[in-house]
């Protein structure tokens, strides 16, 4: 008689608007403990399921999240990997999309599911969104398929009817239940009355051991285009002390404006060493340098292109690959590659 294997889940509770309660005096939000989440949705229960947790203390808004918190949650992954089928990360939404990208990198050869969710509404209010995207991201963690492997081999976000691969999403919406998504990358799963797993979509990896690297270097950040932006601010930004990469969020298929100043100060910089990386601020489609003067100036002037990643995938992947030390030219080499998922090869 073969016996079935109660699936086992570890929860890391990292704080966000799911875990928390009113401040009965200011009436601000703030952050709860693990044990009230849980008491909260005793519906847990009913799944078949041993479930352990861990908890950040205190729990957090993610908006206080940073490279040593994702290196908390990396290393519990790492320290209970073989001991668990799936973890189930619950987080704010505010930074959720950076969070899912950084493990996305951190976490090399992941074949177990790391799905991260979290709510709009706190669990304990009537009309929360905290219990069902509990509930699902548990059952995706748990979810395997006729050959007994994960479903879910990588880091993806759970929220209301999608599942979205992590380093594709994006947080879309203040205040909508459906708060994230991918606009360059189809969605893994389609929650419905059944959790329909999109198979195409999904990474499959081959069993290799988990190689976790948590330094990420914090050298890097945005510089966002706008109209009327000065030579000096601009040049001002790209002299920022110890900076290393910047993602430049460009207009449309990645254009900029093309005075002589502008392209001037961009080619310095490169030529300091900095790694450029070409985003546009568009939601929806990637860069193309070659489609405009422009964008193939920038190209000149040694600004590589993000293609179709989003911004969250582009700045946590240029912490990730100066955390290892790589060489400018290296991590140029890597910008343009497709780590995991990230990016779609053209
Ligand atoms: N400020 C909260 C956070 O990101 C918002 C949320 O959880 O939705 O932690």
């Amino acid at each position: 008689m073969t016996m079935s294997k109660r699936p086992k889940i570890l929860i890391i509770y990292t704080g966000g608007t799911i875990g928390m309660i009113e401040n009965p005096e200011t009436r601000a939000l703030q952050p709860f403990n693990f044990d009230h989440l849980m008491d909260n949705v005793p519906k847990v229960k009913k799944l078949d399921y041993d479930i352990d947790n861990i908890q950040f203390t205190p729990p957090i808004d993610s908006s206080n999240m940073d490279p040593t918190h994702w290196r908390d949650i990396a290393l519990a992954i790492e320290e209970h990997y073989d001991r668990y089928d799936g973890f189930v990360v619950l987080h704010g939404t505010d930074t959720m999309a950076f969070t899912a990208s950084a493990l996305s990198f951190m976490l090399e050869n992941l074949s177990k599911p790391v799905i991260i969710t979290g709510s709009q509404l706190p669990i304990g209010e009537v009309r929360t969104d905290g219990e069902e995207n509990l509930i699902t991201a548990l059952q995706v963690a748990a979810a395997i398929d006729e050959k007994g492997r994960p479903r879910v081999q990588e880091v993806a976000i759970l929220f209301e009817n999608y599942l979205w691969r992590g380093n594709r999403a994006t947080k879309m919406s203040a205040d909508n239940f459906n708060a994230f998504k991918s606009f360059n990358y189809p969605e893994l799963a389609e929650i419905g009355l059944d959790i329909e797993y999109n198979e195409a979509s999904l990474r499959k990896m081959p069993p290799r051991p988990l190689r976790v690297c948590t330094d990420m270097d914090t050298n890097v950040m945005f510089l966002e285009l706008n109209p009327g932006m000065t030579e000096q601010t601009l040049d001002y930004l790209l002299h920022t002390p110890g900076i290393k990469g910047i993602v430049l969020k460009t207009y449309g298929a990645g254009n900029t404006p093309s005075h002589p100043w502008f392209i001037k100060c961009i080619k310095e910089a490169v030529e300091r060493g900095v790694v450029i990386v070409n985003v546009t601020q568009c939601v929806n489609g990637g860069v193309n340098c070659t489609l405009y003067e422009t964008g193939k100036a920038l190209l000149d002037a040694g600004v590589i292109s993000g293609a179709d990643m989003t911004s969250e995938a582009a700045i946590t992947k240029l912490m990730f690959l100066f955390g290892m030390r790589y060489s400018p030219s290296m991590v140029k080499k890597y910008m343009v590659s497709d780590l995991c998922g990230e990016l779609t090869m053209s």
